[in-house]
């Protein structure tokens, strides 16, 4: 480990494998592809987030299609070093020990980048604050709130204590910002030589050191929190009237803090930086588009095409703009040594019989009402009536945040729909759904299904891991997808163009009709009847969208736009 001057990445979950089940979904995806691709490019960074020792959840389907609910028991010691400094947060007016885990993420290409995974289960602290970081997302606001202490602020001691100069910190999402306040308190002004108090809080330094990135499209999505629950959590570490002035006069709102105290701040797409200057007037918002990390998200029988007809592709994805020159059969032959691998994975683990020659759709990701998981059943007449002129067969998974009702009751829906229509189409639910499912799926399908209600999809990235395998998107144009689409060419839209910049009322029916209407005359035909058409959409998939939708390249635009600013 050197203590050169570094960039921090701070994300509360970040999902670099299978094996370590300390992400939820996307945002923690995204954040372990930004590691993996620092790791590929030498960015000097390193990481922070919290060790998760119960993990998110593991996901059970009843018979009825609820979802059930098991803590995850993994142990860290396998997979990282835990190291002997321990740093302490007051939280309660008591002092919590908190420790770090350090795990190497390593490149093909020789770089190699430490993860540091905060973790309170140390013999110092009490019972009840050794559970800190065990649940990611768990508990109440209280819980919630102690998590984002240690991660913030017992995060930044952390890298010091380790001896690390950091340049730049960078919060992945709001949950990271209280590190802004331990920055205020690290580079407070001498107080003889001021006449005003609120002098002594050098916001404009800890702006220069500050990097945010939001990824959450509506109001309602941000963390707040009572300044009550602030004062009796975390005290008052900065006059309660500074904290105010930064965080919001009626509670502290994290997003807030991150945008006040940032001096680089960004949406996660173009549409979302749009949406996100709707949503903070007065604030300079760029837009940095998601990329999803290449090597990581391509499948085995693709990885042997490109080594042979595009070697070096993985360090430089850029180079699979040139996939045109892989001939169309090889192409198919890939697809379909990933179909066979997902269909044969589906019978494993469900015992239901899929073919390999049968038009089929995927749709993954976390079950909320936004995503509209059970968009495609809307009008289940018409969608019956659809399936007899091209067969279909569709595999589903995702989870429903424990809390998240109406996310539950769409996958018991979905489970339900799947057993009336069994004779017709059949419609599977893999549960517990992981990036180890999710490259089987995102590679073995041919249709890579999207269905969100605008504009709440700040980017999306499993369909940018579809396309790095030559699996068409069919989207809601949200999100990345405005900016990758080109209308039969990279794949298809679903509904209207996207002209609105803030929240839109639902119109499901609208949207539904354009999905029926595109998968009837369109895409099926198209799937059964010609081929090479298909193929040629297979190959603009990996030539005009994984090319450009990687982590590779969206690392150099932050190092260039953000942290070297
Ligand atoms: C990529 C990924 C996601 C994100 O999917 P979106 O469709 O972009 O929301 C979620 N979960 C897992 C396990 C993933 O690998």
């Amino acid at each position: 480990m050197n203590n050169e001057t570094m960039i921090a990445y701070f994300s509360m979950e970040i999902g670099l494998s299978n094996d370590i089940p300390t992400y939820s979904g996307g945002l923690g995806v995204l954040a372990g592809d930004t590691i993996k691709s620092s790791a590929d490019l030498e960015i000097p960074i390193v990481a922070v987030t919290l060790i998760s020792k119960k993990g998110y959840f593991s996901q059970d389907i009843d018979s009825g299609g609820r979802q059930v609910e098991h803590s995850v028991d993994w142990d860290p010691a396998r997979f990282m070093t835990r190291l002997p400094r321990k740093v302490k947060v007051q939280i309660e007016g008591r002092a919590v020990y908190i420790q770090a885990w350090c795990y190497k993420v390593r490149s093909i290409a020789g770089g190699e980048i430490d993860v540091f995974y905060l973790d309170t289960d140390v013999a110092e602290n009490t019972k009840e604050d050794r559970e800190i970081t065990a649940v990611l997302y768990g508990g109440d606001l209280q819980y919630r709130l102690k998590q984002e202490i240690v991660l913030g602020i017992g995060g930044v001691r952390m890298l010091r204590a380790l001896g690390f100069h950091i340049k730049k910190y960078h919060m992945n999402e709001g949950h990271a910002s209280l590190l802004t306040l331990e920055l205020l308190l690290l580079h407070k002004r001498d107080v003889e030589s001021v006449w005003d108090e609120n002098w002594i809080w050098d916001t404009d330094k800890v702006k220069d050191l500050c990097v945010f990135t939001t990824h959450t499209p509506i109001e309602a999505g941000h963390d707040r929190f009572s300044y009550d629950l602030v004062q009796k959590i975390l005290g008052e570490i900065i006059p309660l009237k500074v904290l105010k002035r930064l965080g919001g006069e009626h509670d502290l709102n994290m997003s807030h803090l991150a945008l006040n105290l940032s001096n680089y701040i960004n949406g996660v797409a173009k549409k979302h930086g749009e949406v996100s200057k709707n949503l903070f007037p007065g604030y300079e918002i760029h837009a940095i588009t998601n990329g999803v990390h290449s090597f990581t998200w391509t499948c085995e029988s693709f990885k042997r095409l490109y080594d042979k007809y595009i070697p070096s592709w993985a360090n430089e994805p850029e180079l699979l703009v040139r996939s045109e020159i892989i001939p169309d059969e090889e192409v198919w032959e890939a697809h379909l040594h990933a179909k066979n691998d997902l269909v044969d994975y589906v019978k494993k683990i469900t015992d239901i019989k899929m073919s390999p020659d049968v038009f089929t759709i995927g749709f993954a990701r976390r079950f909320t009402s936004y995503k509209r998981a059970d968009l495609i059943f809307f009008n289940l007449e018409r969608f019956l009536k659809i399936c007899e002129k091209g067969k279909i067969q569709i595999i589903y998974s995702g989870k429903a945040h424990p809390k998240d009702t109406p996310g539950k009751d769409i996958i018991r829906r979905i489970v339900e729909i799947a057993k009336t229509i069994n004779d017709n189409v059949s419609v599977v639910f893999i549960k517990n759904y992981n990036m180890e499912i999710a490259l089987k799926l995102i590679s073995g399908v041919d249709i890579w299904l999207n269905t969100p209600l605008r504009p709440r999809e700040a980017s999306g990235t499993s369909g940018m891991k579809a396309a790095h395998n030559g699996v068409i998107n069919f989207s809601i144009l949200d999100g990345w997808w405005i900016e990758g689409h080109l209308e039969g060419v990279t794949g298809w839209s679903i509904g209207p163009k996207p002209v609105e910049s803030s929240l839109i009322p639902v119109n499901d029916a609208t949207d539904a009709e354009d999905l029926y209407y595109k998968l009837e005359t369109i895409i099926l035909p198209m799937y059964y009847h010609d081929r090479s058409q298909w193929i040629r959409m297979m190959k603009n998939s990996i030539s005009k969208l994984a090319y450009y939708f990687n982590t590779n390249r969206m690392m150099r635009r932050y190092v260039t736009e953000a942290y070297l600013r």
